[in-house]
This record gives C-alpha cells, sequence and structure tokens, in this order.
C-alpha cells in the first residue's frame, strides 16, 4: 500500500475552518487508497508569539526551556487536527516527537534527528488509522525536549517519508510527502519581492537545496536533503486549491536545458574578513573550527591566492550570528597576528539552474547584468549549479531582479523545456560537464547512516587540467569583474571556479580558474583588461592547480564539513588556496603536486572508498 505524508504549515492549520479542510484533504488521501501520515506546524504565528514571550521574562531564555516552551505550539496543533478527522468519522490518532521516538542530538533549538522508530506508527496505519505527528520536536538520549530550528516542521515530514519507506519490512514502500501552504508552489524568485516571479513546475533536490541555501523561503533545507539522500518524491502546493503545485524530484538530463531555475536573495548577511593571516597549512582549519565549535553555519567562503606570505579570507554568516562569530575569532585573529574587518549592511544574490554544470557563459550574463543596474559585488563565490555575489543591502532587491529578469525568469512557462529553447542559444555548452554527479549509488550509502542527518559525501574527485589567473588590487567598483569576463569570454574561454573577496580598502581580489591550454590566452586577456581599469593593477597566471571537488548532501548545513575538509588537509601539511562551498559540492585548489595526497586525505576524511 502506498503511503502519503501531508504536511500542513502554520497558515494552513490557523483557524478551525482551515483545520477542517485540512482534515478533509488527508481523509480523501485515505479514501483514495494510501496510507496517511499528517505532519503540522504550529499555528499561525504562535512559534513567534512564544519567542516574543519568551524574551519578555528574559533576554536570554535557556535553550532547554525554549524548547520546552515552543514544542507546545506543534502538540497544539496535532490534538485539533486528530478531533477534526475524528468528528468527521475517521479514525485518527495524534503522536508528539517523543512519542514515536524521533530522537536527536542535544543541540537545543537547533537539534538534528538522528532515529526514528517506525514501529508505533506503522501499528496506528495498520489499524487504519490517519496518524497525526507533530512537527519540528524530537527528545534527545536524556528526554529533554528538542527542536529541528525554525521551519523544522518540513524536515519531520520527510524524515518520517524516508523511514516508513525503508523500514517496510517487506521492501520499500511507495512514498511521496506534500506540503501544504498558503503558496502553491515554487517559484523562479520570491513574488512578494520580485511581481514577475513565475511558478515552476518541477525542479531538482540539487536546485532546490542550492535555492533554499541562498534564501528562497520554501522549504527547510534539510527536508530537501533527506528527501535527496532517501529518494523522496515532494510536491509544494496550496492548501485552498486542487491545482499541481511544483514537484521536486530527482534531477534528469533536460534539465540541462534550462541554464538558470531561480534566483534567491538572504538579506541579512555580515561579512567578516580576516586579512593577513599567514599563508601557511592549518590556519584555515583553526579559523572555521572555532566556528564551527559554536555551531555557527559560514556561508559564503572566499580565500584568495596568499601573496608575500599572508592571505586573507572572507566569509559570510547570518547578520545575527555576526557577534559570537566575531567573539570567537578575536582572540584567534590575535594570535595569527591578523587583522578582523566587518560589516553587517550586506545581502547575498544568488542565481541556481542544472544547466550551468553544461553551458558556459552564464556568470558573465549575471555580472553584466548587475553592472547595467549600478550594483558592486563585494564577494564571489561559485559552485556547479550556483553563483552568489555579495552586495550591499541597500542594492539587494534590485540586484535580484536584474538577475531575475537577465535570463528571462519572468518569462519561465510550465514546462521549462520551452524555456530552454528560447535562452540556450545565447550560452555555448561546455566541452565537458565540469563534475559528472550521476549515478551514484545513495541507497548503500545511506544504509551505513548511524544519524540520519549526517553529512553524506558520495564522491572526491581531483582535477588537474585547469590553470588559475589572479587579479591583485582590482579597484572594488561596479563593472571591473564584468569587463574581465567578457574579455576572457570573447576570447572563448570557458571560466569554471571564480572568487571574488575585498582584499584591502577599496580593492578586491579576483581569482577564477580556465583550462590548462588557455591560460597564456586568459593571461593576456585579462591584463590588458586590467590595464584599462587601472595601469597598476598585477596579473599573474599559474599555468597549473589541483582542484578537488567533495560531492554529497547537506555539506552547508552542517557547519562541520569545512572543519574536516580543512582538518584533514591540515593535518598532511596540505595548503589550500582557494575554496568554494555550496550545497552539494565543495572545492578546493591546492598545489599541484599535493593533489594526490589531498585527494587520498579528503577520502579517507569522508570514509569514500
Ligand atoms: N513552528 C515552527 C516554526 O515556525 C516549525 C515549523 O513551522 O516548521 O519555526
Ligand atoms: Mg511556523
Amino acid at each position: 500500500m502506498s503511503l502519503v505524508v501531508q504536511k500542513f504549515g502554520g497558515s494552513s492549520v490557523a483557524t478551525a475552518e482551515r483545520i477542517m479542510a485540512a482534515a478533509r484533504r488527508a481523509i480523501r488521501a485515505k479514501q483514495e487508497g494510501h496510507q496517511v501520515i499528517v505532519v503540522v506546524s504550529a499555528r499561525g504565528d504562535t512559534t513567534d508569539e512564544l519567542i516574543e514571550l519568551a524574551h519578555q521574562i528574559t533576554d536570554k531564555p535557556p535553550a532547554r526551556e525554549m524548547d520546552m516552551l515552543l514544542s507546545t505550539g506543534e502538540q497544539v496543533s496535532i490534538a485539533l487536527m486528530a478531533m477534526a478527522i475524528q468528528s468527521l468519522g475517521e479514525p485518527a490518532i495524534s503522536f508528539t516527537g517523543a512519542q514515536i521516538g524521533i530522537v536527536t542530538d542535544s543541540f537545543h533549538t537547533k537539534a538534528r534527528i538522528k532515529n526514528i522508530s517506525t514501529q508505533r506508527i506503522r501499528q496506528a496505519l495498520d489499524e487504519g488509522k490517519l496518524v497525526i505527528v507533530a512537527g519540528f520536536q524530537g527528545i534527545d538520549e536524556d528526554y529533554n525536549i528538542t527542536t529541528l530550528g525554525r521551519g523544522g516542521s518540513d524536515t519531520t515530514a520527510v524524515a518520517l517519508a524516508a523511514v516508513m519507506k525503508n523500514n517496510n519490512g517487506a521492501g520499500s514502500q511507495d512514498v511521496a510527502c506534500e506540503f501544504y501552504t498558503d503558496v502553491d508552489g515554487i517559484y523562479t524568485t520570491d513574488p512578494r519581492i520580485v511581481p514577475e516571479a513565475r511558478k515552476l513546475d518541477v525542479i531538482s533536490y540539487d536546485e532546490m537545496l542550492e535555492l533554499a541555501s541562498v534564501g528562497a523561503n520554501v522549504l527547510h533545507s534539510r527536508s530537501v536533503e533527506f528527501a535527496k539522500k532517501f529518494d523522496v518524491l515532494l510536491q509544494k502546493r496550496s492548501s485552498f486549491t486542487d491545482l499541481e503545485g511544483t514537484w521536486i524530484v530527482p534531477e534528469s538530463e533536460w534539465m540541462r536545458e534550462v541554464v538558470v531555475c531561480g534566483a534567491a536573495m538572504v538579506k541579512d548577511e555580515a561579512r567578516v574578513a580576516i586579512e593577513g593571516v599567514p599563508d601557511q597549512p592549518g590556519v584555515s582549519h583553526r579559523i572555521f573550527a572555532a566556528i564551527a565549535e559554536q555551531n555557527i553555519a559560514v556561508d559564503m567562503i572566499a580565500q584568495n591566492v596568499g601573496v608575500r606570505g599572508k592571505a586573507s579570507i572572507g566569509f559570510t554568516v547570518l547578520k545575527n550570528e555576526l557577534p559570537s562569530t566575531l567573539a570567537v575569532l578575536g582572540p584567534l585573529a590575535a594570535s595569527l597576528g591578523a587583522k578582523i574587518e566587518h560589516e553587517d549592511e550586506v545581502s547575498k544574490v544568488s542565481i541556481v539552474g542544472t544547466g550551468m554544470r553544461t553551458h558556459t557563459g552564464v556568470a558573465e550574463r549575471m555580472f553584466a547584468a548587475l553592472t547595467d543596474a549600478g550594483v558592486n559585488m563585494k564577494m564571489i563565490t561559485t559552485g556547479d549549479i550556483k553563483i552568489s555575489v555579495l552586495v550591499n543591502r541597500a542594492d539587494g532587491v534590485k540586484a535580484l531582479r536584474a538577475v531575475h529578469q537577465a535570463f528571462g525568469l519572468d518569462k519561465m512557462r510550465a514546462g521549462r523545456g520551452l524555456l530552454g529553447q528560447l535562452v540556450q542559444g545565447a550560452f555555448k555548452e561546455r566541452p565537458a560537464a565540469l563534475v559528472e554527479d550521476g549515478g551514484r549509488d545513495l541507497t548503500s550509502i545511506t544504509q551505513n547512516l548511524s544519524s540520519m542527518e549526517d553529512i553524506v559525501v558520495s564522491d572526491v574527485l581531483l582535477s588537474t587540467d585547469q590553470g588559475r589567473i589572479t587579479i591583485f588590487n582590482l579597484p572594488d567598483q561596479p563593472g571591473n569583474c564584468s569587463k574581465v569576463f567578457q574579455a576572457v569570454a570573447g576570447g572563448g574561454i570557458v571560466v569554471d571556479l571564480i572568487v571574488q573577496n575585498l582584499s584591502g580598502p577599496g580593492r578586491a581580489q579576483l581569482s577564477f580558474s580556465v583550462p590548462r591550454n588557455d591560460v597564456l590566452r586568459a593571461l593576456q586577456l585579462t591584463r590588458t583588461v586590467a590595464k584599462s581599469i587601472d595601469p597598476g593593477i598585477d596579473v599573474v597566471a599559474e599555468p597549473d592547480i589541483a582542484k578537488l571537488f567533495v560531492l554529497g548532501v547537506g555539506m552547508r548545513t552542517h557547519s562541520g564539513v569545512a572543519r574536516r575538509m580543512f582538518g584533514a588537509l591540515a593535518t598532511r601539511g596540505i595548503n589550500i588556496s582557494m575554496i568554494n562551498t555550496s550545497e552539494v559540492r565543495v572545492s578546493v585548489v591546492v598545489d599541484t603536486d599535493r593533489g594526490e595526497e589531498a585527494l587520498a586525505a579528503l577520502k579517507e576524511a569522508f570514509h569514500v572508498p
């Protein structure tokens, strides 16, 4: 028998009337012949109100008591939902996270699921009941109530779908997970910010993960990680209509025809730069380990090429985590003889699309659109299906709109293939996909997970066919990066990894990798533009670099990935000269002659055979 997990968000259970509507929907699914699990959030703004109330009592509510408090919101919803279903004549039973054994770690207010026991749910389902489960909450090994972080009910829903699918006793069960909210699907960008945004009918897990990580406030990232890891089909749809929403599914070939499927913004970021750190193995490790220790997730990381033995490392964290980040870094920077610079009026704007794996010219178009809009980029990082730039907060909306339009997202329509044909002509196919990600068997990997939310690293790859161009002291003004990439693209050269970081007052350092055979030409082209911008700019080329990719799921939401990665390289004395992170890929560049050794080190660190 197939199983449907229906998750209702806060707005879908806000009033008695809506609870009844949700109850009818759940009953309908049962009548259609499915087993049904309903996961609910706290009603309306309950969670926000509870947080507010706690802050009226004390500035620093203890995290354990906060979880005790917040978990009550969902408990109200499950009881009401079970009553609603029973009043309509169907058997139903409600459970808290603890009652069905959702066991988490003990990081209060941001706990991760370790395992879920399916026995009690299975029994209730087999008795013909609809099972109602409180989202967002679990219990740690000492019976303390924990919560999974804001928006965590999504994660509960997919985690349940995943365990039910794989612990069926009789092989795997057909499972789908539906998210009912007041929006009817996933949009090319947030329609409240950019009204011309369009609804997508389908999107891949990786695209969804990258979009969620860059601020598309649609699904909790961790829920999509689960879905990808355990192969659960998701659908995001409206609780007010019966129209199909947006499906979130495994990647398929045709998706590569669309270079960009969405754009998003994280409004409140903060930028931290540590300047003048010794360019030596182990330094990044010390920095990011200290931050990870506090469970702070680092977002963009832009580490540049060192100059005269000193490097600067730039990264971003959410604005509200800046104070705790600075508290950790202060003493560390002092001991390294480095200077910390920071600002908190910045936003991150990103574009995402599977087609970036196989097409070139995407970065140029993005930078050109931002230049035309007069927006300055402070930092740039690229992943294989994502490009992110950091801009002044005041420019955030303008930047988001500009890129949304530049990629024709306002013309996106059902059947993304149509748009693919429309846009594709403008981009050249890459000679070879940068990183092939297909055919990985995540099932065998996930079976060995002791903890459901562990990072899954499926592969570590080494590429030694690239070289690198670095521009030092590029004036930090709108248009300069764009000029550089127009020139390089004009020469038919395919650019891969791009990292830009501010390197001092009003100056930026920009590095990018290109195929080894094109390094000299790229150098000439870059020198010519650089000189036209400012005759004093330095451009250097390194004919070969070793690039390593760590591919997986849950790479960025786990604050410990960077730590493990840097740690593995640091213990072997391997220096990292460039680094880039995304949800599904972390790339580092090391000296060529250390490539093989770095590969072995990373494979060992992430248990990849
Ligand atoms: N009630 C919790 C929150 O608002 C969890 C959820 O809604 O997913 O963050
Ligand atoms: Mg909520």
